[in-house]
């Protein structure tokens, strides 16, 4: 981080499936009548155990380095995987005018967002639903 660029750290998920079967492991794809196996393989001779799998929500979590903004920014993507939630820890220069000089700010997602990643609802301060209420 010796020229000042942004540095940025990803984890890309690539959970393929939103179910798998806790019996037999198999991925499983959502059926207008439930789950089954891709193959529509049965499990050892009975109907397949959804679970979900773990981190499938998420398509990716990143961490950006600024040093010209003297900022770091956590993204993390459950909805369009163009886009994230951010949020950014930036130090208000020096020499800035007014009393935040020197200062650390906070952003963060809000429930009001214009073009939000996803709808948030507050349940309570700091604690927001994703996606329709
Ligand atoms: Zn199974």
């Amino acid at each position: 981080m010796d020229d000042g660029a942004p540095e940025t750290v990803c984890l890309e998920f690539t959970a393929t499936s939103t179910y798998r079967c806790g019996m037999c492991g198999d991925d499983l794809v959502e059926m207008v009548d439930g789950v089954e196996s891709e193959s529509g393989a049965p499990c050892c001779g009975e109907a397949h155990v959804p679970e979900r799998v773990a981190l499938s929500w998420c398509n990716s979590a990143a961490i950006s380095v600024d040093e010209v903004d003297d900022s770091v920014t956590v993204a993390i993507s459950v909805g369009d995987p163009r886009g994230a939630f951010t949020f950014t820890v930036r130090r208000v220069p020096d020499d800035a005018a007014g009393n935040l000089a020197g200062r650390l700010v906070m952003h963060v997602p809000y429930a009001a967002q214009p073009a939000p990643h996803m709808a948030l609802t507050a349940l309570h301060e700091g604690t927001y639903l994703v996606g329709a209420p």
